[in-house]
């Protein structure tokens, strides 16, 4: 999508710290991390939400997957532990509608989330 920020990431018109790739995921450095390690593992192919996956699409949760672990242990965290979380829509705190998910690691994360006052 041309106006998509992570679609200009994947295209090359955008600069980013990319850790991994396959034919079907990037996964590049966040540009406000939260954690020692933060990225974002990303499907090539404009998917909007995690509910937009279509049959015939497995291939590219098998590399987010895959994504995550290779990505994990080049940065130490595969046995020390690291959270994976995927926004969705406003509710969920989506920014970015290009479906992505964050892996954070390098300290304990805390809490899943707060607990409303
Ligand atoms: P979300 O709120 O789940 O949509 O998260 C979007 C994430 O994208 C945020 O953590 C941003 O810091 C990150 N982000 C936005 N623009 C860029 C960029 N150009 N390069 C890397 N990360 C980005």
């Amino acid at each position: 999508m041309s106006d998509c920020i992570f679609c200009k990431i994947i295209a090359g018109d955008i600069p980013s710290d990319t850790l991994w790739e396959d034919e079907n995921v990037i996964v590049f450095r966040d540009i406000d991390p939260k954690a020692p390690t933060h990225v974002l593992i990303v499907p090539k192919e404009h998917i909007v939400t995690f509910a937009d996956f279509k049959e015939g699409q497995g291939d590219i949760l098998l590399s987010m997957s895959k994504a995550a672990r290779a990505v994990a242990e080049a940065e130490g965290v595969l046995d020390s532990g690291y959270r994976l979380i995927v926004n969705n829509g406003p509710d969920g705190g989506q920014e970015v509608l290009h479906l992505h998910m964050h892996l954070f690691g390098g300290r304990p994360i805390g809490p899943m989330i707060k607990r409303a006052e």
